[in-house]
Formats: structure tokens, C-alpha cells, sequence
């Protein structure tokens, strides 16, 4: 399995909205893409920073998983994105490896990735995100 780079660190916010009068109004960061994934019942959106970027997480519906996770923890670092040559070769090793998945095959993120998420049993607690996608 090749790990490329950190795709991206994923916060959870209560708002998008809010929150970008510090990422964009304090810090300059330009918001590239906003999208609503329905079936995460969440909004994301993109703030590149040079190779990676940061992503802000807003839940569309109280039972969401991004709502469920500021309940429990407030507002913060949710997770961290690595990009894989090959989202599929890597989760059949991990599987092979004894690693505890959340998803066992790829399911559709933001801007067409294909993301797969490691069990935070298995990290340490963190909650590690695979992505592959086809263009920067
Ligand atoms: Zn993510």
C-alpha cells in the first residue's frame, strides 16, 4: 500500500458559515468547494493549504455521524485523510494485516473520491480516512 501524502484534516464544525470567518477571514485560506453528501448527512468544505487541505465539517441532520461526534467531543480535529495509490489494494492489506475497518470497500466522498475509513480501535484513537482520487 502507498500512502502519498495527507489529503486533507477533516474538523467538525456547527457551522460552515462561522467557521470560514477564521479559516478564510483571519487566516487567508480560500474556500474551493462546497458540497452537501447526503448519505453522511454532511456538508463539507475545502480550504487547500499547498499539498493538503483543511475540511470543514457541518452535519445536515441531528443524528448525523459529524453531529453525533460534537455531542460527544465539541467541535475539533475529527479526522485525517491519507491519499492511496490504490483505495482497494490498500484496504485488502489493512484486512489481511488484522486491521479493524470501518468500511471494508471504498463508499463516495466529497469531489468524487473514493474514501474508506479505519476503526479508531485500530489508530489509536485517531480516525484515519483512505482516499484515492483521480485529480488534485
Ligand atoms: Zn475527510
Amino acid at each position: 500500500m502507498k500512502i502519498l501524502k495527507i489529503d486533507h484534516i477533516g474538523i467538525a464544525v456547527n457551522s460552515i458559515d462561522q467557521s470560514a470567518d477564521f479559516w478564510s477571514g483571519i487566516l487567508g485560506l480560500d474556500l474551493t468547494g462546497k458540497e452537501t453528501v447526503n448519505e453522511q448527512k454532511v456538508t463539507t468544505a475545502f480550504f487547500p493549504v499547498g499539498e493538503s487541505e483543511v475540511e470543514l465539517l457541518e452535519s445536515t441532520a441531528p443524528d448525523g455521524p459529524v453531529a453525533r461526534y460534537i455531542e460527544k467531543k465539541g467541535e475539533g480535529v475529527q479526522h485525517i485523510a491519507f491519499r492511496v495509490e490504490n483505495i482497494e489494494e490498500a484496504l485488502i492489506e489493512l484486512k489481511e494485516k488484522g486491521v479493524k475497518l470501518i468500511d471494508e470497500t471504498p463508499r463516495r466522498g466529497a469531489g468524487g473520491a473514493k474514501i474508506a475509513f479505519l476503526h479508531p480501535k485500530a489508530t489509536q484513537g485517531v480516525l484515519v480516512e483512505l482516499c484515492e482520487r483521480d485529480h488534485d
